[in-house]
């Protein structure tokens, strides 16, 4: 089955491309920002643990990070397949994903990198933070996403290229356009739709 992440800058479009992509594969859009969004909503534990780094702009704890994710990796729809959207972010991170597979006896089959440059994210970011208030997308707030992105997540692209893994694709475009280029990069490695032929 299909096992899949999305790396890419705040405001790149992963969010929207998951859903996407999810639905078409028919694999559970797994995102730790909307799972933590959702916590903090909800007042539980982790989300008053997470909140402060979410509205900083800044990496929740890899400690909290990797515990949610186990527990939801470990749950019934991701056991055939999912697709992460915003984890790892971290090597840290890679690792703990790493051990999870390897414990499994399985392995990602792809990582979709969707790039987008600073001038464009920030304009996005400005644009959702109208339409949908989400705290941490002030510009201040987005600039420091950016530079945590830059520092701590950027890397890992080399990590999963070395591992003749990546498929790297624009993000600049219509979300159609952007969409067919990801499902393109992904059929040349043989990696389809379930209901493909
Ligand atoms: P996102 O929705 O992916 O933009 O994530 C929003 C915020 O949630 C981030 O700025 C972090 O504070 C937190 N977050 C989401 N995913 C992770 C992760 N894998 N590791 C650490 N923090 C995360």
């Amino acid at each position: 089955m299909t096992r899949l992440l999305l790396i890419g800058p705040p405001g790149a479009g992963k969010g929207t491309q998951a859903v996407r992509l999810a639905e078409a594969f028919g694999i559970p859009a797994i995102s730790t920002g909307d799972i933590f969004r959702s916590n903090v909503k909800n007042g539980t534990e982790l989300g008053q643990q997470a909140k402060a780094f979410i509205d900083a702009g800044d990496n929740v704890p890899d400690s909290l990070t990797n515990a949610l994710i186990r527990d939801r990796l470990a749950e019934a729809d991701a056991k055939d397949g999912f697709l992460l959207d915003g984890y790892p972010r971290t090597t840290d991170q890679v690792r703990e994903l790493d051990a999870f597979l390897a414990e499994h006896g399985t392995a990602l089959e792809a990582v979709v990198e969707i790039t987008a440059d600073a001038d464009e994210v920030v304009g996005r970011l400005r644009k959702r933070a109208l339409e949908q208030g989400r705290s941490d997308d002030t510009e201040e707030v987005v600039r420091h996403r950016l530079d945590v992105y830059r520092e701590q997540t950027a890397p890992l692209v080399d990590v999963y290229g070395s591992r003749e893994l990546l498929v790297k694709v624009d993000g600049i475009g219509e979300i159609d356009e952007v969409t067919e280029r990801i499902t393109a990069g992904l059929a040349a490695r043989g990696i389809g739709p379930r209901d493909a032929a």
